[in-house]
């Protein structure tokens, strides 16, 4: 397993690494929140602290669960019910008291991955929406039959605004799946490749804002 150890404790986070890497895994020591949120993408599992230098780990995996469903126990030592629920309720897979027992926490991590793994969406190659076209895997897009020439950012936006047609995106999606950041500092540049976009396509209406969210292709 591809492990993010996110923890700001050197002891704690260099012998968590140790145990899983001579146990076969492959982990990555993690020191804040805001790291993980911009990594989460690369690991099959997450260990998670709620005492980050730079946010409380409740609001980090409230952000992340925006974004990501990928497996995360917390490791803390929080050991109170209420901060356990809180836990649980806050999108946690399972929930460990430091000190950690290896072994336990391994194989609770075995469990949630096994559960984890969703069955991808099939992506509909060509997506047709008035009329205009979409060929996902040609990388074209044509408005009335005439191809408009996009960006690498504008085409990408049209991807994932394609994946389900006339279902909101929100802005944290977006600047995740494109920019690989969807809390940092990419919001401006999203406003810029949309209205890019909307421009070129020249088609109001066809992506809709949904105001404190995000958008929505089609209806
Ligand atoms: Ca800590």
């Amino acid at each position: 397993m591809r492990l993010a150890v996110v923890e700001d404790d050197d002891g704690v986070g260099e012998a968590l690494v140790e145990a899983f890497t001579v146990r076969g895994h492959h982990a990555t020591r993690l020191r804040r929140g805001a790291d993980l949120l911009t990594a989460h993408r690369g690991f099959d599992a997450v260990v998670l602290d709620l005492g980050l230098p730079d946010a409380d780990g409740l609001t980090v995996l409230r952000q992340l669960r925006e974004v990501s469903t990928v497996p995360v126990i917390i490791v803390t030592a929080r050991s109170d019910e209420r901060s356990i629920v809180r836990g649980l309720r806050g999108g946690a897979d399972d929930y460990v008291v430091k000190p950690p027992r290896i072994a336990e926490l391994l194989a609770r991590l075995e469990n949630v991955t096994r559960r984890a793994h969703p069955v991808a969406a099939p992506t509909e190659r060509v997506v047709v929406t008035g009329d205009v076209r979409v060929d996902l895997e040609a990388r074209r897009v044509e408005v009335a039959g005439v191809p408009v020439a996009l960006t690498a950012k504008e085409f990408e936006l049209v991807q994932v605004l394609t994946e389900r047609p006339g279902a909101a995106v929100s802005r944290q999606q977006l600047m995740d799946r494109i920019w690989g950041d969807a809390f940092v500092a990419v919001s401006r540049s999203l406003d810029v490749h949309m209205t890019g976009l909307r421009a070129k396509l020249d088609r109001p209406g066809l992506i809709t804002t949904i105001r404190g969210y995000g958008y929505r292709w089609g209806d």
